[in-house]
């Protein structure tokens, strides 16, 4: 704690905000192209977040794993030294983060531990629908609440019978005054039952037939409303200290003022959220396969076996440099895909390829660093046990590693057909 009173001390949040200011400024008038350099105020940031992940975030990370209690004292710390909704925008007294500097922290506070990492993802993943496309009184009251406490967001989508095929979903809203009526149920929500506040997607034309583009309206939601009944905490395989939860909705009264710009908008808002959001989600899939690469490689140093460090048999020190192949491409490829977006560049397809790799090279050097370290990498008093129940679901949760693979695949499709 003295430590943390003393970053705070040395960065505070007007310094950030400066530095940020010049860092983007820098950033998008690099001089001679590609630039793979960090500036001096980036490699501060990281410094921080790589402080607060040494030493507050590892060394209590195998007990929030042990019990599944939600990381609300590193969030609560996260937030007052401004590691928390940083994108948020000035003008709502945030520091207005690009996409590439959130997920330069992201990676960091993965590598830690990726359950606190999503806690934290998942909150900018309910924030972005309101950045994207809120009001003003929308964005000052719901954003502006972030930031004046730490709360939580979360993202509202997926359903008990449809996640990939999100036109599926059966939650209904149905006008009546001034109001919508909003009933149904969703499923593996991120913050379901710690969020202040949700994005709920719900289907306004009841006509089945209605195109997917006009058949959906986005909702902010207040937890506290009646009518909204988050479920038990679901018991998952890894990133335990994250919460999630079923939510229903039963009657639920929502403001029209809380509809995300309009009637019929609300499937298009869903889906730019995740170019914003899949390159912070494979940076955290970066910072937990460099967690692997460094238990192992320390790891491979120490341990002996018939009469030398295991490290110096080859078929361990090249399991070592395949890790390496792949954390160094999957950093560079969130980058890239970040890097597009704060440009004002389409990157779907970037942010896809990155998710997409991202989430495999955390799962293969997971399960490479298990075997590094042998019979102890079973165990739970090593700690690359956990990174390989953690890794899972970064193939699973933002779009499956099957559903980045399709939107890739229409892409190189779409683009053969006007190949000569
Ligand atoms: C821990 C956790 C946290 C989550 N957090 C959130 C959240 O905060 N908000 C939210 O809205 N959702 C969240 N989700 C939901 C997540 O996004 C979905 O689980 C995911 O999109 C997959 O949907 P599904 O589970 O319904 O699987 P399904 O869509 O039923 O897919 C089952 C399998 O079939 C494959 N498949 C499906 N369709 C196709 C196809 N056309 N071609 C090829 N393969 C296909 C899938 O890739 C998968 O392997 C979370 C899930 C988990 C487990």
């Amino acid at each position: 704690m003295a430590c943390m009173q003393q970053v705070s001390k040395v960065i505070t949040r007007p310094h950030l905000r400066l530095a940020l200011n010049s860092m983007q400024r820098y950033c998008s008038h690099s001089p001679n192209g590609y630039n793979f350099e960090l500036n001096e105020t980036q490699k501060e940031f990281q410094e921080l977040a790589r402080k607060f992940t040494r030493e507050e975030i590892i060394p209590v990370a195998a007990e929030y794993d042990r019990t599944g209690k939600y990381p609300w004292d590193i969030l609560k710390k996260a937030h007052a030294i401004g590691l928390m909704n940083g994108h948020i925008p000035e003008e709502y007294g945030g520091m207005g983060f690009n996409v590439f500097n959130g997920s330069l922290i992201a990676e960091e506070i993965a590598y830690g531990c990726t359950g606190v990492m999503t806690a934290l993802e998942a909150s900018g993943l309910g924030q972005t629908p309101v950045l994207l496309a809120g009001n003003d009184a929308q964005k000052k009251k719901y954003l502006g609440r972030l930031v004046e406490e730490p709360l939580v967001a979360a993202y509202g989508v997926t359903e008990p019978g449809a996640g990939s095929d999100v036109s599926g979903i059966k939650t209904r809203a149905v006008k009546k005054g001034d109001e919508y009526i909003l009933n149904g149920q969703k499923m593996w929500i991120t913050n379901g039952g710690v969020a202040n506040w949700y994005f709920v997607l719900a289907r306004t034309d009841p006509d089945p037939k209605a195109p997917q583009s006009k058949a959906f309206t986005g909702f902010i939601v207040e937890r506290e409303w009646e009518g909204v009944t988050p479920g038990r905490k679901e018991l998952n395989m890894g990133q335990k200290c994250s919460d999630t939860r079923g939510i229903t909705f039963e009657d639920v009264r929502i403001p029209k003022e809380n509809v995300l710009i309009g009637e019929g908008a609300g499937f298009k808002i869903a889906m730019m959220t995740f170019d914003k959001t899949r390159p912070p989600v494979a940076a955290g899939a970066t910072g937990l396969a460099q967690r692997c690469l460094d238990e192992a490689s320390k790891y491979s140093i120490e341990r002996k076996t018939f009469g030398v460090p295991i490290a110096h048999h080859q078929a361990v020190a090249f399991i070592l440099a395949d890790m390496a192949v792949g954390v160094d491409t999957a950093r560079l490829a969130w980058m890239r895909s970040a890097w597009e977006t704060d440009r004002g560049i389409k990157n779907t397809l970037t942010a896809s390829i990155a998710k997409c790799y991202a989430a495999d090279v955390a799962n293969k050097c997971a399960t490479d660093a298990v075997q590094v370290f042998g019979g102890n990498g079973f165990n739970s008093d090593y700690p690359v046990e956990k990174l390989m129940r953690d890794a899972k679901i970064y193939q699973i949760y933002e779009g499956t590693a099957q559903i980045q693979r399709m939107i890739i695949s229409r892409v190189i499709i779409d683009r053969a057909k006007t190949l000569q």
